[in-house]
């Protein structure tokens, strides 16, 4: 009863925010960024607006030719340096541990598939974010759109 709960508040606690991205990115094995540093075709093909929130879905292309959607949520539309939430429609996202990761570490945009515990693919909850959610932050955080406060 008390572990659930504990889970329950974990998972509808505060939404994380940019550093935490960056910290999440840094425990994620090494390979996933250096991955992401080979991708290349990055572009935002929307952005929705909302009352007080935004999103900003991406277009990642992989390296097999693949394309991915990548959605950023903002809690507060003005400003991207406060909370977050991600989505990556990659098989990765959805069978290695960023799914089940971002879940239980509150930065869960949308589920993918079955909500199971990624324990044989990653059994250490190491796998917190896919290359194509790293490219995107990148594009959004150290790119010419945006200047920090
Ligand atoms: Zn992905």
């Amino acid at each position: 009863m008390i572990k659930s709960l504990n889970l329950i508040n974990h998972y509808f606690h505060n939404l994380i925010n940019e550093e935490k991205m960056q910290d999440l990115i840094k425990e994620t094995p090494s390979i996933v960024s250096t991955r992401s540093a080979a991708i290349t075709d990055v572009s935002i093909i929307s952005t929705q607006l909302f009352k007080k929130s935004k999103m900003v879905t991406f277009k990642v292309t992989g390296s097999t030719g693949k394309t991915y959607k990548v959605v950023f949520y903002f809690k507060d539309k003005n400003d991207i340096w406060g909370e977050i939430k991600v989505y990556c429609s990659c098989p990765y996202t959805k069978w290695w541990g960023p799914n089940w990761n971002s879940k239980i570490e509150g930065y869960r945009l949308w589920t993918m598939g079955k909500d199971l515990p990624p324990d044989i693919r990653d059994p250490k909850r190491e796998h917190k974010v896919c290359k194509h959610i790293i490219s995107a932050f990148k594009r959004l955080y150290t790119g010419e759109m945006s200047k920090k406060k």
